[in-house]
């Protein structure tokens, strides 16, 4: 089962989905949407947005992300 993982800010409480891969609890393969060009413009101003914030990546479904908004373009609604 793949999983999917998200880069987030711990101050702000915000979670962008940029990954999905295999491995518990780390992951052992990850595919990255670099080629993605909306993920990217969205991982762009999530860094400056988040400029200097404490950032972490983690797995979205065990690692506790739940509380987070998630600011991923396209899955509001
Ligand atoms: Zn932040």
């Amino acid at each position: 089962m793949s999983r999917t993982y998200s880069i987030a800010c711990t101050q702000c409480k915000k979670s962008l989905w940029v990954a999905q891969g295999h491995g518990y609890p780390k992951p052992e393969r990850l595919t990255f949407y670099s080629g993605e060009p909306e993920t990217m413009r969205a991982l762009t101003q999530f860094l400056i947005d988040h400029f200097q914030h404490p950032l972490v990546f983690d797995d979205n479904c065990e690692g506790g992300l739940d509380d987070y908004e998630d600011v991923t373009p396209g899955l509001e609604g």
